[in-house]
């Protein structure tokens, strides 16, 4: 079995786009006039939503208690849930929800 050559330039294209979307709908969020705003909640969040649950959904337990995405290689490497992808996200909506790290963006 061979595994699959990365392609970063594809990696790339698509984590710049993804984070530019982010970015354009942080900034209308925060900064923005009000009807933009209600635009961007109506049509930009309902997107980002289902991107971000399409993600989630991906690092459930197997029937080890084990998180399906983050295999690290050999079964018994394989992260316990709650895996650390999705302590960051908790993190990172928590931090942005009580308003520690406005602004902050990688
Ligand atoms: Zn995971």
């Amino acid at each position: 079995m061979t595994a699959s050559k990365p392609n970063y330039v594809s990696y790339n294209e698509i984590r710049a786009g993804v984070i530019a979307r982010l970015d354009r709908v942080s900034d209308i969020a925060e900064d923005g006039e009000d009807e933009a705003v209600i635009c961007v909640a109506r049509e930009e969040v309902p997107a980002l939503l289902a991107g971000t649950r399409a993600l989630i959904s991906l690092h459930r337990p197997d029937d080890q208690g084990r998180c399906r995405a983050c295999r690290g290689g050999r079964w018994w490497r394989r992260r316990p849930v709650p895996c650390r992808p999705l302590l960051e996200f908790q993190l990172a909506v928590h931090t942005a929800s009580t308003g520690r790290g406005r602004h902050h963006r990688r």
